[in-house]
C-alpha cells in the first residue's frame, strides 16, 4: 500500500530518541526547549511553546486569547475538526466562513460579507482560526485588512504549513497571526510522533500558553503573584491542563526540524511532477496563489462529481493506492449539525468535499511509486 502521507525516520532521528532514553529525563526536560528554539529560529518567531498535539495547541491558543462562553470563534469547514473544536472547548459559539474555490482556503470575500452582517447584528467574532490548507498560506493581505477593520484576533492553524512562506515571510512569523499552530503528527511535514507547537511574537501569550500547558502552574519568579517563598515554590494561577510533550518526542521533533529543507524540497518536486504528469487528465490540480509558497502537505485533485470521485477512490484503493479525502465539511458532522448547521450553509466547501481526492505525497515517496499512482489514476479515470 502506498499511503497518502507517511513519516521519514533517519538514523539521526533514531539516535536522538535513544540518547533521551539513556538520559535522566523522559518527560518534559531539556529536549523540549531545544525543540522550541529550533522551530522558533527556523520560522523566525520570538516565542514557541511545544505541547502534546496541535489540538492541544489550538485549545491553549484560544484559552490564552481569553476565549470563553461569551466568545465567538469562526473557522472554515474545509479542515480537520480540531480547528473548530478548540472554540467549543472554551465554551464559545463556533461559526464558519466558506472557502475560496481555487485555493480551498478561507475566502476573504465571504469573510468580508459575513463580518458586515455580524457587525450589524452586534455579533462579531472574537477569534478567527484560518487554515493553511494543503500547506498553502491563506490570503493574509486581505485577512489583515479585515482584521484591522473589525478587530478580531487571528489563530493560524498551520498544521499543514511549516516551511510555507507568504510574501517571503515564513508561516509562524506572519505579523497578522497572533498565534500560529503547527502539528507534528506523523502524516505532517515534520513529526514528533504526537506533538504540536504554538508560535507567537507576544510574550504574554507565550507565558499564558506555557502556564496552561502544565495545570496553570507558574514557576518563573518574575511572574509570581505572591512573594517567592523559595526554590520549592510554585503557584497555580489558572485552571490549566497536562498538555506537556515528552523529551522523547521533542528530541525526535528537533532532529526532524534539522531535516526540513530536504522534506520541503522533495514535497515540492513531487507536486511539480504531479502537475506535469496530470496535465492532460480530466481533473483540476491544486492551484497556487501567487505571493505564497506552499509546504505541499497534501496534493488534492478535484474530479468531475461525487459519483466519479467514489469510483476513482475505490479503484485506487483496490490497486493499493492510499488516497484519502480532505476534508468532510466540519459543519456537516453530526455534532455540528446538532448545533444548527445544515447542508447548503457553505456551498463551496460542500461542493469541493464531494469531488476532492488527496493523492500520496511525502518525502520518502519515490518517483517510481509516484508513477505507479499516476498510472493507476489514469486507468481509474478511463
Ligand atoms: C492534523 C491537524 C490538526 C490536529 O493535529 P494533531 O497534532 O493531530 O492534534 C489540526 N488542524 C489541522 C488543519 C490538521 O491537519
Amino acid at each position: 500500500m502506498i499511503p497518502y502521507g507517511r513519516q521519514s525516520i533517519s538514523g539521526e532521528d533514531l539516535a536522538a530518541v535513544e540518547a533521551v532514553l539513556r538520559s535522566d529525563w523522559l518527560t518534559q526536560g531539556p529536549a523540549v526547549p531545544r525543540f522550541e528554539r529550533a522551530v522558533a529560529d527556523y520560522v523566525g518567531a520570538p516565542h514557541a511553546v511545544a505541547v502534546n498535539s496541535a489540538t492541544s495547541a489550538l485549545h491553549l491558543a484560544c484559552a490564552a486569547l481569553g476565549v470563553g462562553a461569551a466568545s465567538r470563534v469562526w473557522t472554515v469547514p474545509n479542515t480537520f475538526v480540531a480547528s473548530a473544536n478548540c472554540g467549543r472547548y472554551c465554551g464559545a459559539e463556533v461559526g464558519f466562513v466558506d472557502i475560496d474555490p481555487r485555493t480551498y482556503c478561507l475566502d476573504p470575500h465571504d469573510l468580508a460579507r459575513r463580518l458586515e452582517v455580524a457587525s450589524g447584528q452586534g455579533r462579531l467574532p472574537d477569534v478567527i482560526v484560518s487554515v493553511d490548507f494543503a500547506g498553502q498560506p491563506c490570503d493574509y493581505q486581505a485577512i489583515a485588512q479585515l482584521k484591522a477593520e473589525y478587530g478580531f484576533r487571528l489563530i493560524d492553524d498551520a498544521s499543514h504549513a511549516i516551511g510555507a512562506t507568504c510574501s517571503d515571510v515564513r508561516v509562524g512569523a506572519l505579523p497578522v497571526a497572533d498565534i500560529t499552530v503547527f502539528s507534528f503528527h506523523p502524516v505532517k511535514i515534520v513529526t514528533s510522533a504526537e506533538g504540536g507547537m504554538l508560535l507567537t511574537a507576544d510574550p504574554a501569550l507565550a507565558a499564558a500558553a506555557r502556564r496552561l500547558r502544565s495545570h496553570g502552574i507558574e514557576r518563573d519568579p518574575v511572574l509570581l503573584e505572591c512573594p517567592d517563598e523559595g526554590a520549592w515554590y510554585y503557584e497555580q494561577q489558572a485552571l490549566g491542563w497536562n498538555y506537556r510533550i515528552t523529551d522523547l518526542q521533542a528530541a525526535l521533533g528537533a532532529s526532524q526540524v534539522a531535516r526540513i529543507d530536504g522534506f520541503l524540497a522533495r514535497r515540492r518536486a513531487l507536486a511539480q511532477r504531479y502537475d506535469t504528469l496530470l496535465a492532460e487528465l480530466p481533473l483540476i490540480s491544486p492551484w497556487q496563489r501567487p505571493g505564497g509558497v506552499s509546504a505541499r502537505h497534501l496534493y488534492p485533485v478535484l474530479l468531475r462529481d461525487k459519483v466519479q470521485r467514489r469510483e476513482v477512490f475505490e479503484r485506487l484503493r483496490a490497486s493499493g493506492i492510499g488516497v484519502q479525502v480532505h476534508y468532510l465539511p466540519v459543519h456537516l458532522q453530526p455534532y455540528y449539525r446538532r448545533l444548527g448547521f445544515a447542508p447548503g450553509d457553505f456551498p463551496v466547501a460542500e461542493d469541493y468535499a464531494e469531488r476532492t481526492l488527496s493523492l500520496p505525497i511525502y518525502a520518502d515517496l519515490s518517483d517510481a511509486s509516484q508513477d505507479q499512482v499516476v498510472a493507476a489514476l489514469k486507468e481509474a479515470l478511463s
